[in-house]
Formats: C-alpha cells, sequence, structure tokens
C-alpha cells in the first residue's frame, strides 16, 4: 500500500494510549490548536466485531462519514468496501488502489456528470429511487447495475433520512421497477437506510420483509435480484453495541433470504468511526457571570469557558447530527467545587455554544477539555469560519496492531522513521520536549508484542502531500 498521507502516525503500547498521548502533546511545545487522537486500533477492532457479528454482511463503509485518507487506507487494508455519494469520493477510494467492482454509488440523486464519471472508471452498481433518474441513468449509463431503494424508517434514529430518499416499497417500487424493465435497465437488488444512528433494532426485520416483497415482485417482472443492501445505521460510540441489531439482521435474513445466492452488503459509517477519534480542546477564555436566583435569592456565579473549536467546526455534529456533547477535563480537580458551566466555540457567533449548561470544576486559561466519540460527521463537515482552523489530527495504533497492520498492508519500515517518544510519566515530564526532535532508528518487535518497552512515535517520511 502506498502512503499518501500526511497524517503522523503513533506507536504506542497500551489501552491508555490514546489519553497519555493527548496528555503528552497538551503538555509539550507551547501547544494552544485544537487537535485530534485517532486510534487506528479502534477501527481494526470495529472491524473484527462486523466480521464477527454479521459474518453474511459484507461492510461498504460510507465516505460520507469521515472521508480522512488514514479511516480510508486502513479499511482498504482490511478489506472493506465502500459506499460513494458522488465523483470526488469516488475518486479518492480509486486513488487508493481500490477497484471499482468493491465501490457502489448509493447516492439515488445523481448530477448527470457524475453518472458519466462511474461509468467512465467502471463503477456499476448505483441506486435509485425515482423515475427520472431511471431515464437518466438510461440514457447516461445503460450498462449500469441498478439497486432500487425503498423507504423503511427507524421510529428512533439520531438522524432520519426516509423524507429525502427511498420509494415506498408498496405504492412506488412496483412501478418504478415495471419503468425499468420497459426501459431495459438493469436492476440487481433492493438497498435502504433506517436512519442514522438506529435506535429502534426491529427496524431492521420490518425493512428486510419489505425488501424480501421487492424481490419477489421483481422475480414476477422477469428479474433475477442477486444483491440486499442494508444500509447505515449502526451505533459507533464507546458504549454502544450492535449484538441486538445483528441478531434481528441475522435472524431476518436466515427467514427471508436464506438462499446464499443472495449477496447481502451494508452501508456502516458511524460504526466505524465514531469512538476512534477523540477531540481536545484548550480553554483560552473564561467569563464569569453572577446570577441571582430571584425564588432564594441566592448569588451563583455561571461559569463560560471559551474553546478553540465550535460548532463552524468539528461541533457542527450538534446541528446537524444532533450529537450529544460530553466534555471530559483533562486533568484532575481532586476535592474541587462543582459549578454551573457552559462551553462556548470561538467565533464571534452566538450561535456557536458546545455545551448549554454542565456541572464542571473550576478550570483556569489553558486548561483542556477532551471530547470522546468524535470521528463521525465531524471533521469532513468543519470549516474554519472566523479565522478559528480546524484541528489537526494525530494519528495513534497501539504495538499490537501495528504488527497486524504491517502484515495485512504491507507498511514497509521504509516509510516510516522511528522516534523515541519523551518518556510518559507525568510526573518527571517537564513539557520541555518537542515530541519530535528525538529521532531514533529502532527496529519494530514481532511476535506477540511481550517484549516492548517504552513508547515510540513513527514519523511518515516521503510522502506524497494530500491535494
Ligand atoms: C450516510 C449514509 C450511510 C451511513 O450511515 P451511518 O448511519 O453513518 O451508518 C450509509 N448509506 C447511505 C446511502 C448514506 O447516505
Amino acid at each position: 500500500m502506498k502512503i499518501i498521507n500526511s497524517e503522523r502516525l503513533h506507536i504506542m503500547d497500551n489501552q491508555s494510549s490514546v489519553w497519555s498521548l493527548i496528555r503528552d502533546i497538551a503538555t509539550t511545545n507551547n501547544q494552544e490548536d485544537a487537535f485530534y487522537v485517532c486510534d487506528i486500533g479502534d477501527i481494526v477492532r470495529k472491524h473484527k466485531i462486523w466480521k464477527a457479528k454479521l459474518p453474511r454482511v459484507e461492510p461498504h463503509y460510507a465516505v460520507k462519514c469521515n472521508d480522512s485518507l488514514t479511516v480510508l487506507e486502513v479499511l482498504t487494508a482490511l478489506g472493506t468496501c465502500f459506499d460513494c455519494a458522488s465523483k470526488a469520493e469516488i475518486n479518492k477510494v480509486l486513488s487508493l488502489g481500490v477497484t471499482p467492482d468493491r465501490i457502489i454509488f448509493a447516492n439515488p440523486a445523481k448530477p448527470a456528470s457524475h453518472i458519466r464519471h462511474a461509468s467512465a472508471v467502471g463503477v456499476t452498481t448505483m441506486t435509485f429511487d425515482n423515475e427520472v433518474e431511471l431515464h437518466k441513468v438510461k440514457k447516461l449509463y445503460p450498462d449500469a447495475k441498478m439497486v432500487i431503494r425503498i423507504r423503511c424508517d427507524a421510529v428512533d434514529a439520531q438522524c432520519q433520512l426516509g423524507n429525502k430518499f427511498g420509494c415506498d416499497p408498496i405504492t412506488e417500487a412496483p412501478e418504478l421497477l415495471r419503468i425499468a424493465r420497459s426501459l431495459g435497465i438493469d436492476v440487481i437488488g433492493v438497498s435502504f437506510h433506517v436512519g442514522s444512528g438506529c435506535r429502534e433494532p426491529p427496524v431492521f426485520r420490518r425493512a428486510i420483509a419489505a425488501a424480501r416483497d421487492v424481490f419477489d415482485y421483481a422475480e414476477s417482472l422477469g428479474y433475477d435480484f442477486s444483491l440486499l443492501d442494508i444500509g447505515g445505521g449502526y451505533p459507533g460510540g464507546r458504549g454502544t453495541s450492535i449484538d441486538k441489531i445483528a441478531d434481528i439482521i441475522n435472524s431476518a435474513l436466515a427467514d427471508f433470504f436464506p438462499e446464499p445466492s443472495v449477496h447481502v452488503i451494508a452501508e456502516p459509517g458511524r460504526f466505524y468511526v465514531s469512538s476512534a477519534y477523540t477531540l481536545a480542546c484548550n480553554i483560552h477564555s473564561i467569563r464569569n457571570v453572577i446570577g441571582n436566583d430571584p425564588s432564594t435569592g441566592i448569588h451563583s456565579t455561571h461559569r463560560m469557558y471559551y474553546i478553540n473549536d465550535g460548532v463552524y467546526g468539528s461541533f457542527n455534529c450538534i446541528l446537524y447530527d444532533h450529537q450529544v456533547i460530553v466534555p471530559q477535563p483533562l486533568k484532575q480537580y481532586p476535592g474541587a467545587k462543582y459549578h454551573s458551566s457552559s462551553i462556548w466555540g470561538p467565533t464571534c457567533d452566538g450561535l456557536d455554544q458546545v455545551v448549554e449548561n454542565i456541572m464542571l470544576p473550576e478550570m483556569k486559561v489553558g486548561d483542556w477539555l477532551v471530547f470522546e466519540d468524535m470521528g463521525a460527521y465531524t471533521l469532513p463537515v468543519a470549516s474554519p469560519f472566523n479565522g478559528f482552523p480546524v484541528p489537526k489530527v494525530h494519528v495513534v495504533a497501539d504495538e499490537n496492531i501495528w504488527i497486524l497492520l504491517k502484515d495485512i498492508v504491507n507498511f514497509s519500515d521504509d516509510h516510516f522513521e522511528m522516534i523515541a517518544k519523551p518518556t510518559m510519566n507525568q510526573d518527571d515530564f517537564d513539557g520541555s520536549n518537542c515530541l519530535q526532535s528525538f529521532p531514533l532508528r529502532i527496529e519494530i518487535p514481532h511476535g506477540n508484542g511481550d517484549s516492548i518497552f517504552g513508547e515510540y512515535l513513527l514519523d511518515l517520511v516521503d510522502v506524497v502531500p494530500m491535494q
């Protein structure tokens, strides 16, 4: 695999490495900018979970969720396929050496030039949910293999999608299939998306049953459907699990699609990346507001903390993805009293509020707040509005994951420079060391990892910069 990524890869030796790395970066070299730590190991673990829980379902990672090259490279190496929604997403995935048959163009409403592009590069599988799209495809890409997207909404989801996409499986799908047939378009299967961040697992059974009916109707028209695409919706944050959803999917597949000839795919986004990214933000300003509770007459102070990332940056997920944000102070404040507090982004917009009201210990300018589960629907949408940059990402992998990945993906040692890392012991860390200033070539240990001692940084060398 070619490394075309300019993000830095750190190799660490234990589970708590993300927080210790954050501590190191935050206390090093006058660090002030907000930054991310992305744990590759977390993505690999998610893939293992997927393979174990949903062995029949081939994941097509939804690129829109987080299109970082690190994520795409790791998933490419792990052998997942991809769901792309545009020409640029297709190109990005193809640039990693992924073959076009590993891509589904899962946008039911595609601009003409994007359809032509899919045709030019050989991405054959595309979705549709309306008649106009069929006429476009007939004209621009008559050889495409089309997948009809039906609507089946979860009662409770973080983000509903059914208001925009998906035809009604009963009242609309049959007519669309008749039209497709008369146009000579090859329809090969059914897709749906129950809603992102699905909180109603049984919806998958309803949707799979509805897809079965569409399969049967298609057969009556002379089609021989072979693809079932069960979309996205799987949760991915810490403390969430896909066990329940997986049980429901597996039993519904066994009941409605027992024939192994039906290829089952999914389009997970959030599941793969949510917990892999942790964001650290610096408190740069504080305003104490004296309040007066009219019922008790008691004076109280509300603390407003201003941090250097907000809703125009990573926290756009509050507005667009309905995320609930949980701040955690990086430091401990033993014995501290807790106060009513709010957290604000850095821009001059009153809308730029990250947390409305939360009890926090009294913090100072320069202290850090950490936000976990920030990998999904954050970075791709973030803008540097008002002159506040989108945070940089530090990529971390623990040694065992690194050794595993190295074997799978053929990372060669030439791509990296090993750099010894300053001690992780907080107490004797004087903050004067720059992480990048200790170049040292060492051997990458093989085996079970027992012999590994200390911690190291790897710097990518010979990188082709991102465009
Ligand atoms: C956004 C999207 C996904 C990913 O959804 P998640 O809820 O993040 O898993 C999958 N498929 C399509 C068509 C999408 O638009």
